[in-house]
């Protein structure tokens, strides 16, 4: 019979899998057993609306049959079953493009990650340990059945043949043993056993398999000698008792881990994890994650976030995503509740007043459980935050800081003065008595920070400033308004509230006596600067550049890149610092001579926007000026 050619992706992909560098090849039999329990999900929650299914929950289960003979390994389940077409696109085709661009990379680092089964290649992974892979399946609801057949990237068959019930047969034909490599271990018992247990325990329905045990026989039973012989007995061979629904004192550390892993496909640990049984209301289970790392898409349109639901052990959805607000879409895990009407339709579900009321609850668990980690484990925290705190800092400033209240402490931000993150309600409490602000700087790097012109001031008077790096930040004071009773100052673009009555008096006094040099930079400049005016804060910088209220330069060039065509552009104000050498010369300039005075401005104009991180008008111009000065 002709053979059909499985896809070109598909194709390279089972080659990997064929020649696979893959060390925990055993994993094969994890991702068949995983494809028989949601072929049974899929049937047993059809079974709960159609009575024609005629199977009742203790009815289904997944068998193995290991036949050493032969070298042929079999996994069975009765469940939905595959149809012609379903057979050949589900089987011929790998689901998501770009898996396999995924595994060549990590094949290229030689990292041995656990990619297998998280873009939909698991059943090819059963090309890793045999060399021969047959699939006779009958869909649920039709009278034919269908094999198919591969022995790898040549192609496959397919053929029609008999079966007698709903459900799936996967028919392996182990490769051959080399020197490294027994395959022929899959086919006993006490790995089996073994590979079950550890990552198929949770499976809720039985994983049987016919299992060799010992036994005194009839005759000698009451000899003082007595025999013994083999038998065989059908065995379940894991707890079924999914994680979720355990007692939290029988769970170890590392079963959630490995649960995680193995669930969400992860390859490293959890940072936290939650298992909440709550009664009342509404009664449910739940077990939630939150990752060590955002996933390569996290922060793309592209990913999904949701928990999966299940409704007294029967997954109803794969990812429920009204269970989780966009501030907490990094958690992943399970919800299962027994309240959860099963027979309504998913999107009525949407609407479901439980549900509301389960995601209500999560979202506080969630909250509770993170300011927990941040005051247990501050480095633990950290690195969460490194991963995820750009979104719990977009869920401030989202839905007109909705939010705010519940995310405001979970937030870390650099601070000048302690040289690490600290949170708004550290910040407040290590404030002096005499502090009116919370103050912060916004750019593009904390080394850039360090070096603003304004910040001299506040570090003389022992304030600290909070770093802002991200695009984000700038719109967490517009959003939170206050912190703890205190406003936010923007170092660069406010009034610090630092200077006496006497010294606002004194600086009036002496910007009257420097008008005319004042006024002389005005017009030098132009319309390139809106004001121009002497500088409280300045302390060893002779000129600093300060945004007209209303919008910081950060938010200019956050606009610029985004939306150039808006032209977006905060005003210029000149600020002088009477104090300094430079501008005593700069007088002296103006009365002497206009046309020295006026290369000063325009040098120092420049200045002021090389240290506001702003692009200068003219380069050339600027390094004229300067190589003009030092002939
Ligand atoms: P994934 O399970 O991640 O989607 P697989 O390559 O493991 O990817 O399987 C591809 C598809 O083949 C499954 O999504 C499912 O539709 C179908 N399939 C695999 N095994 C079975 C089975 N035992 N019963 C019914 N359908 C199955």
């Amino acid at each position: 019979m002709a053979k059909k050619q499985f896809k070109a992706e598909s194709k390279r992909l089972l080659d990997l899998m064929i020649n696979s560098i893959y060390t925990h090849q055993e994993i094969f039999l994890r991702e068949i057993i995983s494809n028989a329990s949601d072929a049974i999900d899929k049937l047993a929650y059809l079974s709960l609306t159609d009575q024609n299914v005629g199977l009742d929950r203790g009815d289904f289960a997944i068998r193995i049959t290991a036949d050493e003979k032969n070298r042929m390994l079999t996994v069975s389940d009765n469940g939905i079953g595959m149809d012609r077409a379903e057979m050949e696109e589900n089987l011929g085709t790998i689901a998501k493009s770009g898996s396999l661009q995924f595994k060549k990379d990590m094949e290229e680092q030689k990292e041995d990650i656990d990619i297998i089964g998280q873009f939909g290649v698991g059943f090819y992974s059963a090309f890793m340990v045999a060399e021969a892979v047959t699939v006779i399946s009958r869909k649920y609801g039709a009278d034919e059945a269908w094999m198919w057949q591969s022995s790898g990237a040549e192609g496959y068959t397919m053929t029609a043949c008999e079966k007698d019930c709903a459900g799936t047969d996967i028919i392996m034909k182990l490769k051959a043993d080399t020197d490294d490599e027994q395959y022929s271990r899959f086919l006993q018992e006490y790995e089996l056993r073994r590979l079950v247990k550890k990552y198929s325990d949770y499976i809720r329905y039985p994983i049987q398999m016919d299992v060799t045990k010992q036994r005194v026989t009839e005759e000698s039973k009451d000899s003082e000698k007595p025999e013994y012989e083999s038998y065989t007995e059908n065995e379940t061979l894991n707890s079924m008792v999914p994680l979720w629904q355990r007692n939290k004192k029988d769970v170890t550390a590392e079963a959630y881990s490995q649960f995680y892993k193995d669930k969400f496909f992860d390859f490293e640990d959890p940072i936290a994890h939650l298992h909440l049984s709550v009664e009342g209301a509404v009664t449910y289970k739940a077990l939630l994650y939150v990752p060590a790392r955002a996933p390569y898409d996290f922060y793309t349109k592209e990913f999904k976030k949701g928990l999966q639901l299940y409704s007294s052990g029967v997954m109803i959805m794969e990812n429920c995503e009204d269970l989780l607000p966009e501030h907490f879409r990094f958690v992943r895990g399970v919800v299962d509740s027994q309240d959860l009407s099963l027979n309504i339709s998913r999107e009525l579900l949407q609407h479901d007043r439980q549900l509301k009321f389960i995601a209500g609850n999560l979202e506080k668990k969630i909250k509770a459980e993170l300011a927990k980690l941040m005051k247990d484990d501050r480095e633990k925290y950290e690195r969460f935050f490194g991963a995820f705190g750009r979104n719990l800092k977009y869920g401030i400033v989202a839905d007109y800081g909705a939010h705010k209240e519940l995310l405001q402490d979970l937030m870390l931000f650099w601070s000048s003065r302690e040289n690490k993150l600290v949170s708004l309600k550290e910040y407040t409490e290590a404030m002096g008595e005499e502090q009116k602000y919370i103050y912060f700087a916004v750019g593009e790097s904390r080394e850039r920070l360090a070096q603003l012109p304004q910040l001299e001031l506040l570090r003389e008077k022992g304030c600290d400033v909070l770093f802002f790096t991200e695009d984000v930040d700038e719109f967490i004071p517009q959003t939170l308004q206050k912190y703890a009773e205190k406003e936010f100052r923007n170092i660069a673009a406010d009034d610090l509230g630092l200077t006496s009555d006497e010294e606002k008096k004194a600086i009036e006094e002496k910007q009257e006596a420097a008008k005319p040099t004042l006024d002389f930079i005005k017009e030098t400049l132009g319309d390139k600067v809106k004001e121009v005016r002497l500088s409280a804060a300045l302390k060893s910088h002779p000129v600093c550049l300060a945004p007209e209220a209303g919008m910081s330069f950060e938010m200019e060039k956050y606009f610029q890149r985004m939306s150039p065509e808006m032209g977006v552009k905060a005003g210029r104000i000149l600020e002088l610092n009477a104090a300094h050498p430079v501008f005593a010369a700069l007088q002296l300039a103006v009365a002497q001579d206009k046309e020295k005075a006026e290369k000063y401005v325009r040098i120092l104009y420049a200045q002021a926007l090389l240290m506001a991180d702003l692009p200068l008008e003219n380069p050339t111009e600027y390094t004229d000026l300067i190589c003009g000065m030092m002939q």
